[in-house]
């Protein structure tokens, strides 16, 4: 899902290897919009965050451009910018689409970022830079083939190979979370009906809200994922139940995208990555579903958490 113009002159132009020092990292958000600096060296120089302007799309070009540039005042040096945002940008229109800030969809971003900083940018999905920091220098840091996943409120995800995000023509390369459930048992379908408008989707199972609305199926009782993840720590075998449910859920999910991309790393963001015991169980289970006689995929937990959006936006210029 990179989305980029490689013949931009201005692109060539103002790139690291035009020797500037310093990159920039941007996670626009729904609620806040941050900044990273990068050194050469991959070191945070600098961490800002501000409000996102609700609804003015003006004021939030407006918002990033003074981020951009105090932090150049402040560090003494011109950087490069990248930007991670929810959605994703047409190749054939240039257009954002798909945007949780709606007043962003529809609009020409790219364009109207390298106008207001006055250089090229580099701007993708989300999940895309999640994936990409933490291949770059994170968990999947030396790993040729790196699928990273965000199973938070929703479940995003994208594909980085040899350092570089994987594009496509769609805009939609690691949009995992929309394809169904593979390998479905009969009390799994058709499956909850997902906002993307289809039922059943890995999405509706294995974001939190699917695991909340799994046990409430199964017992009645309406908890938060966090809730029934600390209960099942706690021996809570209703919860325990549902949590392996989920394990086996993710198995069969990863082992689908294995059998495609075959990936030497899975790394896992997101709220739900902090439950410890799905790195042990998932790969346990999946081998009942991949098509090999052993499975040498590692899963493994972000490095960088929450950081990762904004440190992958950065590492869009890392050639
Ligand atoms: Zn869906």
């Amino acid at each position: 899902m990179a989305i980029r113009d490689a013949s931009s002159k201005a692109e060539r132009a103002d790139g690291p290897s035009a020797g500037v020092p310093l990159r920039f990292g941007i996670d626009l958000g729904g609620s806040k919009i941050e900044i990273i600096a990068l050194d050469s060296a991959g070191q945070e120089r600098l961490r800002r965050r501000v409000a996102t302007p609700q609804g003015d799309y003006q004021a939030t070009l407006a918002a990033v451009a003074a981020l951009v540039d105090e932090a150049e005042r402040e560090l003494g040096a011109r950087g490069s910018v990248g930007v991670g945002t929810p959605g994703s940008i047409s190749r054939a229109t240039g257009l954002l689409r798909g945007s949780n800030s709606v007043c962003l969809n529809g609009q020409p971003i790219r364009r109207d970022l390298e106008r207001v900083l006055d250089r090229a940018v580099r701007i993708t999905n989300d999940a895309n830079c999640f994936a990409l920091s933490e291949a770059t220098d994170g968990a999947g840091a030396g790993a040729e083939v790196v699928f990273g996943a965000i199973l938070g409120t929703g479940v995003g995800a994208g594909i980085v190979v040899r350092g570089q995000v994987l594009d496509g023509p769609n805009a939609i390369a690691g949009e995992w979370g929309h394809n169904p459930l593979p390998w479905p048992r009969d009390d799994e379908r058709p499956g909850r009906r997902c906002f993307c408008g289809q039922h059943g989707c890995i999405e509706t199972f294995l974001a939190g809200p699917g695991i909340a609305a799994d046990h409430a199926a199964h017992t009645g009782a309406r908890l938060p994922a966090p809730d029934i993840v600390a209960a099942a720590a706690l021996g809570d075998a209703a919860c325990n139940a549902t949590l392996a449910r989920y394990e086996e859920r993710l198995a069969r999910a990863l082992a689908h995208l294995i059998n495609i991309l075959d990936p030497d790393v899975v790394v896992l963001g997101g709220g739900l990555s902090n439950i410890d015991r799905l790195y042990e169980n998932v790969p346990r289970y999946w081998g009942d579903y991949v098509f090999s006689d052993r499975v040498d995929t590692r899963l493994v937990r972000h490095a960088y958490g929450d950081s990762s959006g904004v440190r992958g936006a950065a590492w869009l210029w890392n050639t």
